[in-house]
């Protein structure tokens, strides 16, 4: 099963694309046809199979209302969700579902869900794939713009599910991106910046490669800001420029289809001549469009990106990262010229322009794909546990036995012996998080280890955490005496970790950290003392006459100051340490002649 080919998947708002490691190289499949760009489109032509692709894009005209296209937009949302502009602007019906969430409908009795259209456009690509490769396809690397949810992510997998493939991947576009322009071989803390426009959403991600592997640290963006904008603003000027008045829908199809022609031509052309033949009742237009009255037309939505990048590269500065080193452009919609030009005015950034911006993302998925098969032999690591793993120690103190960021699959280990005498068993807590104390951590499982009572550091309990490549967590305790094995499993939680919840925790950490450091080196000062203390005891009873007083009552004075500074409630570490070493100190002779004792065999 292993060997088995794994297929990577751009499953775009516009354009879909499907991608492989072949023979060392990472390429973008075409279809029969020889295209490689599928529309994110579905249509189901009343009493026949549903379309997909080219085919769905020209049923638009005909049937908008039983067309589907930008399905990615209600992916995995509710009904409650949508905004009243939303639901008015999608050119197909949307109702909500008995569990409030989204259904497209057809007709009176055809309903579908987000999932089954994403599932056609998917099992399109599956097919492409197999045929360009003369293999079947069941596994596949699938890419979500860095901005989706958690319950985003799981309609993409449900999606790809239903289209009969194993997701064995979820991916951040702008990872996938930088992946396909070679970026993971930049050097450590290196910074990148993605800027994607595509045809109906925008985003800028700045990514930082951290020990081998790429970490959004910042992202921002418009979900409704794209070359679709672009094609609607250009329409209208058709319009008006040809003064057309009202238009029907078919009419307001047709023009925006012209619309979007001319806007890609003028990105190589300085002019385009948009011609409209019997348009309406048999009546032809024609016109002429320059680059320059584009640019005018398009300036404005192309400039409501910059603050959005201003945003994203604001908060990856407060995150720490340094100067962008490289600006990678993703989306069909980078292709305008004017873009280019806008980055350079406002940033002084220059793209990187080896790689075509609308194949991008599926390359990358492709050589993450594989990655993960086996067909690339450079590893590169992208998954890593988002926060660090461990055990609560003794004291209530946070035991990290699987850091932050460590690339998965992964294991380690420690072992851990009983801190009181007669301790009967161990109660292991398995805990997630960046906080010194264990309460500040969250809780992910706990098992109790139980071993036969003995004195103070005589059980051996060793505890190892694996995660596979699944994100599963193994928690493996044994009893070293016994060989007793006791295991916990905790499904995902390793890994899956809402982005939100981890940006909380990493910010808590560092908001705590002066506190949390404090109440560690407390609590470790606290547990010396409390070894201490009864062991100075015990050491004067067993051979203090042995000392003179003014000795004796120097033991006692430093053995009260740490009395007292435990009690005190400031939990101040830094006076109980060095209560704690004057202690030592003034009992260095009564150690000695401790020792002394035990070789006379009168010692305890
Ligand atoms: P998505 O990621 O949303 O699926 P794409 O990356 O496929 O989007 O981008 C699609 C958008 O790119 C469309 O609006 C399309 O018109 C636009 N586009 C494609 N080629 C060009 C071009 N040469 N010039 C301008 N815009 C283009
Ligand atoms: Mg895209």
């Amino acid at each position: 099963m292993d060997d088995e080919l794994i297929i990577g998947i751009d499953l775009g708002t516009t354009h879909s694309l499907v991608g492989v490691v072949d023979s060392g190289f990472p390429l973008v499949l075409a279809d029969e046809k020889g295209e490689r760009l599928l529309p994110s489109c579905v249509s189901w032509p009343a009493g026949q199979p549903p379309l997909v692709g080219t085919g769905a894009m020209r049923a638009r005209v005909l049937a908008p209302d039983r067309t589907v296209s930008s399905i990615k937009r209600f992916m995995g949302r509710t009904f409650a969700d949508l905004s009243p502009a939303e639901i008015e602007e999608t050119p197909y019906r949307l109702v909500p579902g008995g569990r409030g969430e989204i259904l497209v409908q057809l007709d009176e009795q055809t309903l579908v869900t987000p999932e089954e259209v994403s599932a056609l456009i998917l099992g399109r690509l599956r097919e492409t794939a197999a045929q360009a490769l003369e293999q079947p396809a069941g596994r596949a690397v699938v890419t979500v713009p860095a901005y989706f949810n958690h319950s985003q992510r799981e309609a993409t997998r449900k999606a790809a599910e239903l289209a009969g493939l194993r997701v064995e991947r979820i991916l951040n576009e702008p990872t996938a991106a930088a992946l396909a322009y070679g970026l993971d071989r930049l050097g450590e803390a290196a910074t990148v910046a993605v800027y994607d426009l595509g045809g109906g959403t925008f985003d800028l991600s700045v990514l930082q490669m951290r020990e081998g592997f790429f970490e959004v640290i910042a992202t921002a963006g418009d979900t409704r800001l794209g070359g679709d904008d672009l094609d609607l603003a250009l329409a209208r000027h058709f319009a008006d420029a040809l003064g057309l008045g009202d238009l029907s829908g078919s009419e307001a199809a047709a023009l925006r289809l012209r619309a979007r022609e001319a806007k890609e031509t003028l990105s190589n052309e300085e002019r385009v001549t948009v011609r409209l033949p019997f348009f309406r009742d048999g009546e032809s237009y024609e016109l002429e469009l320059t680059r320059e009255r584009f640019e005018r037309l398009a300036l404005s939505l192309i400039e409501r990106t910059a603050p959005i990048c201003r945003r994203a590269f604001a908060e990856a500065a407060e995150k720490g990262a340094g100067k962008i080193d490289r600006l990678i452009l993703v989306g069909g919609s980078t292709r305008i010229p004017l873009v280019r030009e806008k980055l350079h005015e406002w940033f002084g950034l220059d793209p990187d322009l080896s790689q075509h911006p609308d194949e991008a993302v599926a390359l990358g998925a492709a050589i993450q794909a594989g990655m993960l098969c086996g067909r690339v032999r450079q590893i590169l690591l992208v998954d890593v546990t988002p926060l660090s793993l461990g055990i609560e120690t003794f004291g209530g103190l946070m035991n990290v036995i699987i850091p932050r960021n460590s690339t998965i699959p992964v294991k380690a280990g420690e072992l851990f012996t009983n801190a009181v005498d007669g301790q009967e068993s161990m109660a292991i807590r398995v805990l997630q998080g960046e906080r010194e104390l264990a309460k500040d951590n969250w809780l992910l499982g706990e098992v109790v280890l139980p071993f036969a009572p003995g004195p103070k550091g005589s059980a051996r309990v060793g505890v190892q955490f694996s995660i596979n490549r699944d994100g599963i967590l193994e928690v493996l305790a044994r009893d070293t005496a016994t060989g007793e094995d006791h295991v916990l499993e905790i499904r995902n939680a390793a890994v899956d970790v809402e982005d939100e919840a981890i940006e909380r925790m990493i910010g808590e950490s560092i908001d705590f950290a002066f506190e949390d450091m404090n109440e560690r080196i407390w609590t470790e000062a606290k547990l010396k003392s409390e070894e201490l203390l009864p062991a100075v005891d015990e050491a004067l009873a067993a051979v203090g006459n042995r000392l003179p007083v003014e000795d004796r009552e120097a033991i006692a004075a430093a053995a009260e100051a740490v009395r007292s500074v435990l009690a005190s409630e400031t939990h101040d570490a830094k006076a109980l340490k060095s209560a704690n070493a004057a202690l030592d100190e003034a009992t260095q002779t009564l150690a000695a002649l401790l020792v002394e004792a035990a070789f006379e065999g009168v010692g305890p």
